[in-house]
């Protein structure tokens, strides 16, 4: 079993490069409705679920990073402070090094990874960190399945290259954290700052750089291109479509507003609950678990348990998303229904809709929020409570 504890990501994001389009460096440009760093960092935790991550951002990227980590999978992770970049990547490496070298002391072994490359696959980061137990140094290359020419500058094939030599290498490339610092300081001390990754910066040093099979489909994203192929690629690959629901009831009782979808409403009662009773986020979070097949909310938060007294419920549905994410998936969309004579729902209905796409970390036309009444009839009818029900539909990658 591998200590995780022992493991530090570094994820450099600290690049200008709009080549790809959408007027934004491309690490932060969507893919699928979320930033391509998120989905860079949500494919690390999967990975390794605790190890300390410490990204490498631009100072002036602060917002757009913060951005980033609104996902419910990040939630809960050990992301550290974000350290701020130089002027080429190499700098930028050292930077987060230094970092995550003072701010986690157990660590001995570091991944370091490029924001870019968001198909990072569990398996090739697990064989790279186990590699680290024998090796200090490690990274992963593919072999070149074209022939490759040298061309002069007038376009000219001059000479074809044997090939069976050459690898394309990627990121995460692994290190022993001492080794790679130590190869970096004396690198910057030296005046040498044009290094393109850091596996040349441990063999500028004087270190024996391994090489293991990479994956192919752990692909930079550069061009225009790139991002449609990678767009289809997340969501072609998530062909297992669950449909789950939820329905939930809390009584009246005294007070002045009801909880409704993260939503203060003002209103002449409150709603009675072990938590913020809010009865629309908790037929949500019970839609979500159905979807996945994963209990629900009273398994994962007990109203025996006293922490979720009074407890805000935006946190039950988070947790249902993180569960979503954590098995590679995402959540298509969101249907809600309440069901009350009051308070009346109409002129709060957008507010909630984008309170529940913020929680959810969906765009708002994901969200669906409606309301009814029962005709005075039943329990609702009397004004004895509100009902709420949900669907949500998820979509998983099929397994
Ligand atoms: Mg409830």
């Amino acid at each position: 079993m591998l200590d995780l504890s022992a493991f530090v990501f570094v994820v450099v994001a600290a690049g200008r490069g709009v080549r790809a389009g959408g007027g934004l460096p491309k690490q932060y440009r969507k893919l699928a409705h979320k930033p391509v760093l998120t989905w860079t960092l949500e494919a690390i935790v999967r990975a390794m679920p605790g190890a300390p991550i410490q990204v490498v951002i631009h100072p002036d990227d602060r917002q757009l990073y913060d951005e980033c980590l609104a996902t419910a999978l990040l939630q809960d992770a050990r992301i550290l402070p974000p350290a701020f970049g130089g002027a080429s990547r190499q700098d930028s490496v050292r930077a987060g090094l230094e970092q995550a070298h003072q701010l986690c002391a157990n660590a001995k072994h570091v991944l370091i990874h490029d924001a870019a490359r968001c198909f990072l696959s569990s398996e090739l980061t697990l064989k790279l960190a186990s590699q680290l137990s024998d090796l200090k140094a490690c990274i992963p290359g593919l072999a070149l399945v074209d022939t490759v020419k040298r061309v002069d500058a007038a376009g000219v094939a001059t000479r074809t290259v044997p090939r069976e030599e050459l690898r394309s290498v990627q990121t995460p490339q692994a290190f022993d954290l001492d080794l790679i610092v130590s190869a970096h300081r004396a690198a910057a001390a030296a005046g040498v700052a044009d290094l393109t990754d850091d596996a040349s910066v441990a063999q500028w040093a004087g270190h024996v750089v391994h090489v293991v099979e990479g994956d192919p489909r752990n692909i930079k994203l550069t061009t225009p291109e790139d991002f449609a192929m990678a767009e289809q690629r997340l969501l072609s690959g998530l062909t297992d479509v669950r449909v789950g629901q939820g329905f939930d009831v809390h009584a009246f009782a005294d007070g002045d507003h009801v909880w409704l979808g993260g939503l203060r409403v003002p209103h002449s009662r409150a709603l009675d609950g072990h938590s913020d009773a809010d009865v629309a986020l908790h037929a949500l979070t019970d839609a979500v678990l159905g979807a996945i097949g994963d209990g629900d909310i009273g398994l994962h938060f007990p109203p025996s348990d006293p922490q979720w007294r009074g407890a805000a419920s935006d946190r039950f549905l988070k947790e249902a998303i993180r569960l979503v994410l954590a098995r590679g998936g995402a959540v298509a969309h969101l249907d809600l229904t309440i069901i009350c004579e009051a308070p009346k729902v109409g002129p709060q209905r957008d507010a909630i809709r984008a309170r529940i796409a913020e929680i959810a970390g969906l765009p708002v036309d994901r969200v669906s929020v409606k309301a009814t009444t029962t005709e005075k009839l039943g329990f609702t009818g009397r004004r004895e409570g509100i009902a709420a029900m949900a669907t949500a539909t998820v979509r998983l990658p099929y397994a």
